[in-house]
This record gives structure tokens, C-alpha cells and sequence, in this order.
């Protein structure tokens, strides 16, 4: 071995030395001395592997945390010995997440369970729970039972043209939601729920119509797509139910952000509703898109009240009302180039790019070597991003084997950029450590594709982007992105 680059560990430590001679790996913690070290930063650790003996130093229990997840990977990748080791490790940035999409296809407790041992192995410490949506309300909030109770369930699911034939649904009770945040919490993750407004908003319409425009009755949407039915924004009582909503989801998560969505919200009802139409006139705004920017001031400041900050996509900043002190901002696709002047300005970013971190499309859109070699810092700088995150929706992931081979081993380039930073090393060696990494995931029951369908060939990649895309590229869908992107 003898190379850093070379070691079979996803993350790739930052630092490594290699003194000579052999060390045989112990089980879990056995024999293992930790020394506290307060001179290390929160999430680092130094190990050594010393002739058998096997030493860990680091500040706080999330660095010991990582050096026993280091030495896992360690056993699966060479067994009960290797080389003598010296690794100093300590994260790049402090955000490094995963978004898993629970509202268009319902995955509960014990598989998010599985996938948060895998993220924690992989030392990434954000959980970004995606629980609200046009498709489903996954969370229960106690003032306002039919949230869930009808905005949990739809009688069908067409995605991508596909007839499941059975009603679908399904939440989280708040005994769950705080199972799951302890859970993280032992793994040293932090978990971010995602409650969508004012677009991305037919379910909660469906359960409470007063929270629409028009105050028609509807259902959750059952196919994939961008959504006319958003919140309300010029009605009082419709924002006061968000913020109630918020103070239950706030008491829920004891970490710093609360993502608030913001992301593809049509101006059409509002254009057409005398409420919010009003409101733009009275606070004197130029468009709807600035409506939508000083609704999402307003959430995070109340939320900035809560001690908490709020996290929007990147459409919020069309509004041009938002600075780093309101939000930090997801970048997922950055048509309008906002977020390097965001950035300019103090704003911190978490990079999610679609062609490289979205992780629900086919090998042949986003093959693991693409997804590996993204930079998150372009355009920015490397002091505007605090962080990464993959992200796997759900509209056309209908099992949970699916999802975990869509996830895996993609997943691990997010890890490795987080924590390792740039330069990357040669794509060889990061695919070698995967493939050896890859009975760790067995090991949780996580399935995964064969290391020969990470990196299609041009023939297969063309072939799989038809095929997906085949269901989905209707003449409605087209119209919806169309409107979208006015
Ligand atoms: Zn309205």
C-alpha cells in the first residue's frame, strides 16, 4: 500500500503516514486505547496502528466516533491486518448530508435506519428528511390532525405513466420522528426536516383547502411534476398555520436548520388571487417573485427567533430580498446564476447539483466516476459552501432495493468530497476502496448494482436515459418545466 491514495477508506483521510511494519485489527473497540485530545478539532481523530497495538485520540465523541468507523473500514478491506498506520483526519466542511424524499414513495422506520447506519459509516452528519410534498404529508403535526390523517394518503401513483394500481401513503408519528433524531443523534448525525412552502403544497391544500388560493377542495397528486397549488401567502391565517406547523417541527429537532423548500412554487394562483395580489401591492413589490422572498424572510426570521436557520433552494433568491443573514441556500440548478452573488454577499452554500448529486436518475445520467469528479466550489469559492449533500427523490424509486442501489455507492463521492476535499484523488483508487467497501453495505442489508453497472458505456448510458425518460416526457410535463421556468 504505502499510498494515501491507495487506501481502501471512503473518506479518504486527510492525512497518513505510513511507518512500516504490520499491525493486526482487533474487534470492534477491543483493546483499543482512547486518549482525549482537546488540541483536535471537533470531528477529528488521529489513530494509530502500531505492532498490534491500536491507539485513538481525538477532542469530543464524534471524532472517536469516526476513527471506529475508519477502523470498520479497515477490517472489511483487509481483514484482521494491515499496514502501520499514522492518520491525522479531520472533515473539510462541516455540512455533509444525504436527502431522502419519504412523500412521493412512502419508506419508514427501519429502512431509514439501514440507510443512516450506511450514511454514519461513511461520516456524514447531515440527514435531510424530505417530509412534505404535493404527494404526501409525512409528519404529524398534533394541532392539525389532517395533515396526515388525509394528507398522507392518495388513491394511486402514475409516475413516470406507471399504474401501481393501489392507493400508497403513509407518516411518521412524532414518537417516530423523535426515534429517528435520537437515532441519528447516536451516530452523530443531525437531521434537517424539509417542510415545503409555498410551493411543492397539494397535500397540505388537500387536507386544509383555506391554505390555497382558491379554496377549492383537492386531492394529493399522484404522478410527478411541478404544481399550481401553493400556500396562500396574502392570507393571515393561512401563514399562521405554517408557523404553527413550524413550532411543532422546531420542537421536534433539536438541530440548527430547518429547511423551508421554496423551490418550484407557479405564480398562477397568486396572479389570480386578490389576497396575495393585495399583499405584493401593500409591501409595495415589484413582482411575485419578490412576494415569494419576503414570505421566506419572514419564515426564517421566525424561525431565527426559534434559534434556528433556514435552508431554501436556490429559486428563493429570484425574489432578491434574501441575504446570508436570512437563509443558507441549497444550489440544485442555478439557471439565473443567483447564488455566486449570494455568495459574494456572506451567504453560505450546500451544494446538490442535478447532474452530479442527484442520485435518483439511472448510472447511465449520473455514473459514479461524474458524480466523483463534481467540484463543489465552482463558481463560489471554497469559503461560501459549508457543505454537500446527495439527493435521492423518490417519484420513480418504488422499492427500497432500488433506492439503496440508486444510492450506493454514489453516496460515497458526496462523502469523499465533503470530508476530503479537492484535489480528488485518481478515480481508480476511490472506485477500488468502494468495491472493497461494498460488503459493509451487504453486511446492513443494502443492496447494490455490480461494480460493473457504476460506469456505463456510451451505447448503455443513451439507452437507459430513453428508457427512464420514456414515461415521463409527456406533452403535460413539458408545459409544467415550461411555466416553471417563466
Ligand atoms: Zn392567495
Amino acid at each position: 500500500m504505502s499510498d494515501r491514495n491507495k487506501l481502501k477508506l471512503i473518506p479518504l483521510p486527510r492525512d497518513v503516514r505510513f511507518p512500516g511494519g504490520s499491525c493486526a485489527l482487533k474487534g470492534e473497540a477491543d483493546g483499543i486505547v482512547f486518549t482525549p485530545d482537546p488540541t483536535l478539532p471537533p470531528e477529528g481523530y488521529v489513530l494509530k496502528l502500531d505492532n498490534g497495538s491500536i491507539s485513538a485520540a481525538a477532542s469530543a465523541d464524534a471524532g472517536f466516533f469516526y476513527a471506529k468507523q475508519t477502523l470498520r473500514q479497515l477490517r472489511a478491506a483487509y481483514g484482521d491486518r494491515c499496514e502501520n498506520l499514522v492518520i491525522r483526519d479531520a472533515p473539510k466542511l462541516p455540512y455533509r448530508g444525504f436527502l431522502v424524499d419519504c412523500c412521493r414513495h412512502f419508506y419508514g422506520v427501519e429502512e431509514l435506519k439501514r440507510l443512516i447506519d450506511a450514511a454514519a459509516l461513511f461520516k456524514l452528519n447531515r440527514f435531510h428528511w424530505h417530509l412534505t410534498d404535493d404527494q404526501g404529508w409525512r409528519i404529524e403535526i398534533k394541532k392539525y390532525p389532517l395533515l396526515t390523517s388525509v394528507g398522507g394518503f392518495r388513491s394511486g401513483s402514475h409516475f413516470g405513466g406507471v399504474d401501481e394500481g393501489t392507493a400508497h401513503g403513509g407518516f411518521f408519528t412524532q414518537a417516530e420522528i423523535k426515534e429517528i433524531v435520537a437515532y441519528c443523534a447516536d451516530r452523530h448525525i443531525e437531521v434537517l426536516p424539509e417542510i415545503e412552502m409555498p410551493g411543492h403544497f397539494t397535500a397540505a391544500i388537500a387536507a386544509y383547502p383555506f391554505l390555497g388560493c382558491t379554496g377549492e377542495p383537492m386531492e394529493p397528486v399522484q404522478k410527478e411534476g411541478i404544481y399550481p397549488n401553493v400556500l396562500c401567502v396574502g392570507s393571515e391565517e393561512a401563514v399562521a398555520f405554517m408557523k404553527d406547523v413550524l413550532t411543532e417541527v422546531c420542537a421536534l429537532f433539536p438541530g440548527r436548520y430547518i429547511h423551508i423548500g421554496g423551490d418550484e412554487a407557479p405564480r398562477t394562483r397568486w396572479r389570480a388571487c386578490p389576497k396575495c395580489t393585495e399583499k405584493m401591492r401593500e409591501l409595495g413589490l415589484a413582482d411575485y417573485d419578490a412576494l415569494q422572498g419576503r414570505f421566506i424572510k419572514e419564515i426564517a426570521a421566525f424561525l431565527r427567533e426559534k434559534g434556528k436557520t433556514a435552508v431554501t433552494w436556490n429559486e428563493s433568491l429570484q425574489g432578491g430580498c434574501l441575504t446570508g443573514a436570512d437563509v443558507t441556500v441549497q444550489r440544485w440548478m442555478d439557471r439565473k446564476q443567483l447564488c455566486p452573488g449570494f455568495a459574494a454577499t456572506g451567504g453560505m452554500l450546500i451544494e446538490s447539483d442535478f447532474y452530479h448529486y442527484y442520485f435518483d436518475y439511472p448510472y447511465g445520467m449520473t455514473p459514479l466516476k461524474k458524480a466523483f469528479g463534481w467540484d463543489p466550489f465552482r463558481g463560489v469559492g471554497e469559503g461560501a459552501v459549508t457543505g454537500v449533500e446527495g439527493a435521492l427523490w423518490t417519484e420513480y424509486v418504488r422499492t427500497f432495493e432500488d433506492l439503496s442501489q440508486k444510492l450506493f455507492p454514489r453516496l460515497f463521492a458526496v462523502a469523499e468530497r465533503g470530508w476530503s476535499g479537492l484535489p480528488p484523488r485518481p478515480y481508480r483508487d476511490f472506485r477500488a476502496a468502494a468495491e472493497a467497501l461494498i460488503p459493509l453495505l451487504d453486511d446492513l442489508g443494502l443492496p447494490t448494482l455490480p461494480p460493473s453497472a457504476w460506469d456505463p458505456g456510451a451505447g448503455a448510458r443513451l439507452k437507459q436515459v430513453i428508457s427512464f425518460f420514456k414515461g415521463s416526457l409527456t406533452p403535460d410535463f413539458l408545459k409544467q418545466m415550461r411555466e416553471n421556468n417563466k
